[in-house]
């Protein structure tokens, strides 16, 4: 699977980004595990690295350098060491960020190749389904200035705010989720070439612990997991790990 491991704001010194550093190298044997430091950790942490552990960033500059005070280019997290970008996370697009300035990132991180991971989610659940019409949007919006060839490399990572730093017991059920990774790859379908949207990587975040991990990745469909306040401490991200590898 592939794990990702947001640690937000939650890590404000090297020395614990290290720790836990170093406690993923033992984990990433059956699994592809990428770490999103905060942005000064990321160069400390990834550059240079030779480990299997990926770096990410947690997001990237909605432009491409010069005299842009404070911006942290695509090009300037590629060259300190992330392989990866967070695009449109839920507590970005809560500042202001729009489908349409999240597109615009999606093309800045491939264009630095970057393989971007599209966040999507609703913020609560309708009786009649309109977040089904607002996660469809969200893709296509995102989607639509991509070639075919750019769409492939993109991850989607479905992760309903309802959800997002609560508790397992809070978090989506393992049936909800099938149904949601099913619609998911239905809407890719229409904008992914030939078996993209079966091949299409898709993963889940929101309160995912080690307590419920193991159920939501049983034959949900999904391909990994976004995980925040269960990465940021070495025993509950090593317990989650462990809980999905068979
Ligand atoms: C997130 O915000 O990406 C996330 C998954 O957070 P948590 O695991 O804390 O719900």
């Amino acid at each position: 699977m592939l794990i990702i491991a947001n640690w937000k704001a939650y890590i404000e010194s090297v020395e614990k980004g290290k720790k836990l550093f170093a406690a993923a190298k033992r984990l990433s044997a059956k699994h592809e595990i990428v770490l999103a430091p905060p942005a000064p950790f990321l160069g400390i942490l990834a550059h240079g690295n030779r480990s299997k552990v990926s770096f990410i960033a947690q997001d990237i500059s909605r432009t491409t350098g010069g005299a842009q005070t404070g911006e942290n280019t695509a090009a300037a997290i590629r060259e300190a060491g992330a392989t990866y970008a967070l695009i449109g996370h839920s507590e970005r697009r809560a500042m202001g960020e729009d489908n349409a300035l999240v597109a615009k990132k999606l093309q800045h991180a491939l264009a630095q190749g970057l393989t971007p991971v599209l966040c999507i989610g609703e913020r609560e659940r309708d009786a009649e389904g309109q977040y089904l019409a607002f996660l469809r949007e969200e893709i296509e919006s995102a989607f639509a200035s991509l070639s075919q060839k750019e769409r492939l490399q993109v991850v989607i990572a479905y992760e309903p705010i309802w959800a997002i730093g609560k508790s397992a017991a809070e978090s989506i059920t393992a049936t909800d989720l099938t149904e949601m990774v099913l619609y998911i790859r239905k809407v890719l379908a229409d904008l992914l070439p030939g078996r993209g949207a079966s091949r299409a990587r898709v993963l889940y975040g929101g309160s995912v612990e080690p307590e419920n991990a193991r159920a939501l990745a049983q034959g949900s469909g999904i391909d990994g997991f976004l995980v925040g306040r269960a990465s940021v401490e070495p025993d509950s991200f090593a317990a989650l790990v462990k809980a999905v590898t068979v």
